[in-house]
């Protein structure tokens, strides 16, 4: 007869094969969508992302894989399933936040505590040209000095979508944290971080913001000419 405590063996070895198997099965899926672009089980990805994103990394590392990776997949998998809701909402519904840490390192804007750095428009980073498209289109840009920053422009704008420019890390965790909040939010990791004169891919960026905006305007310009028949 099986003793209480062989079942209980039996149980947590069987849990253990489990959690490695899924979290191998998560590793590939991962490793397929970054570098082949090929999502499967997106659901399951993004549980794992959440629910087991340290031993994520571990198993990662295991493998001899760079833990930018798991975040690499945070952030493709969100933007995968997040993409259509995204480009639903109207522009200025949107927001976009970008860390101080991509402005050039002579930059004469100062940091104001509610709305974070106001750009001058010296031209000396590629921030001019991202608040120019921000602004045509009319999106809300906001350049920060750091998480907690963003936690309160989300609190105090409540964003339909937002827009994250960052390091892969940070990126992945924001992303994670604003997504609870019922807002689409999409993710542009940066091309090459540190803590000044970082780099971003600013096609990237600009393709993003542009997302659905045609289709949004012309909803919104058929919305006003059958109000305005009525
Ligand atoms: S473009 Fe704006 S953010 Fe960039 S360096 Fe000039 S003032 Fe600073």
């Amino acid at each position: 007869m099986v003793s209480f405590y062989e079942i209980v063996g039996r149980l947590a070895v069987y849990s253990l094969v489990a959690l490695l198997a899924l979290l191998l099965i998560s590793l590939v899926l991962g490793v397929l969508l970054v570098k082949k672009k090929k999502l499967i089980l997106p659901r399951l990805l993004l549980f794992t992302m959440d629910a087991l994103y340290l031993q994520f990394k571990k198993v990662a590392r295991a493998f001899g894989l760079s833990e930018k990776l798991v975040d690499a997949i945070g952030i493709e998998v969100r933007n995968h399933l997040n993409r259509e809701k995204f480009a639903r909402v109207p522009p200025n519904e949107r927001i976009i936040v970008v860390p101080q840490c991509i402005r050039h390192i002579r930059c004469p804007a100062r940091l104001d505590a509610r709305h974070g750095i106001s750009c001058k428009d010296c031209g000396l980073c590629v921030i001019k040209d991202l608040k120019a498209e921000a602004e045509r289109l009319g999106y809300k840009l906001y350049i920060v000095p750091g998480g907690s920053f963003v936690k309160r422009i989300i609190k105090a704008t409540k964003p339909k979508a937002a827009l994250g420019v960052a390091c892969h890390r940070d990126l992945n965790m924001g992303m994670h944290e604003i997504s609870r909040k019922s807002c689409a939010v999409m993710g542009v990791p940066l091309m090459k971080d540190g803590c000044v004169e970082t780099e971003v891919n600013l096609e990237e960026i600009l393709r993003t913001m542009r997302l659905g905006i045609e289709e949004v305007t012309e909803r919104a310009s058929k919305g006003c000419s059958s109000s305005a028949k009525v």
